[in-house]
């Protein structure tokens, strides 16, 4: 790379916003996620009409049937793959924006 064009990188950096943001020590400090960023589910339970198609449709045993006729999701063995979406015909069902979804005990990852 020649000198000068080196220098005018250097320069444009300067002057840029930095395209990383500190995270770690600021937390509220969030990278924006795309439209159609797959985070954690969310459920409307009020919506659902325990139908039940989700579970059928889950290929990874994330959904079960409560006795209340509704459902509920096992968020750990979930993969993201939006199918209970497509399928819920009440839309009950969304992939939300959150991606943290790390916690001490795995029972705060049972949606309901
Ligand atoms: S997103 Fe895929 S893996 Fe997760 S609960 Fe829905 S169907 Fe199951
Ligand atoms: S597919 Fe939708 S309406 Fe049917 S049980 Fe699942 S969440 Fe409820």
């Amino acid at each position: 790379m020649k000198l000068g064009c080196m220098l005018r990188n250097v320069l444009r950096a300067l002057f840029q916003r930095p395209v990383t943001v500190q995270y770690l020590t600021k937390p509220e400090e969030r990278v924006p996620v795309p439209e159609r960023f797959r985070g954690k589910l969310a459920y409307d339970r009020d919506a659902c009409i325990g139908c039940l198609l989700c579970i059928r449709t889950c290929p990874s045993g994330v959904i079960t049937a409560t006795v209340e006729k509704k459902v509920k999701f096992d968020v750990v063995r979930c993969m993201f793959c939006g199918q209970c979406v497509e399928i819920c015909p009440k839309n009950a069902i969304a992939l939300s924006s959150e991606f943290e979804i790390v916690v001490d005990n795995k029972e705060e990852l049972v949606i309901q």
